[in-house]
């Protein structure tokens, strides 16, 4: 997708500070921290939501899940962390490209805003 920023981040035409990469998968920290530790999570394959994600997009995001323990091993989040998707336009989904946040180093509130 030319013109989606997270693909521009993935193929590194736009900077980001990376916090993990695989062949599959980058976490980068988001631009705006919401927490003391905020990073989003992508594949790097360009999937607008995940209501868009199929079938064939399991392995990634399987495999996505299953790394979000080391990243937020290798960010100190030993205490916990939270992991958020927004969704469309109620889920407040601004970059339509699918991404994970995960936000750690504070008491996270319930219900969210
Ligand atoms: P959403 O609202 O779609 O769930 O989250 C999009 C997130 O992407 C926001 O937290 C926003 O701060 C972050 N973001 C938007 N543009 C950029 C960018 O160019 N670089 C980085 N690192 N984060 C971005
Ligand atoms: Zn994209």
């Amino acid at each position: 997708m030319s013109d989606c920023i997270f693909c521009k981040i993935a193929e590194k035409e736009i900077p980001s500070k990376l916090v993990y990469e695989d062949d599959d998968i980058l976490c980068f920290h988001d631009l705006e921290p919401q927490a003391p530790v905020h990073v989003l999570i992508i594949p790097k394959k360009h999937i607008g939501s995940l209501d868009e994600a199929g079938a064939d997009d399991i392995a990634v995001l399987g495999a996505l899940l299953i790394k979000v323990k080391a990243i937020a091993a290798s960010l100190g989040l030993e205490n916990g962390y939270r992991l958020v998707n927004n969704c469309g336009e109620d889920g407040m989904q601004t970059v339509k490209h699918l991404h994970f946040h995960l936000l750690g180093k504070r008491k996270m509130l319930w219900p969210p805003g």
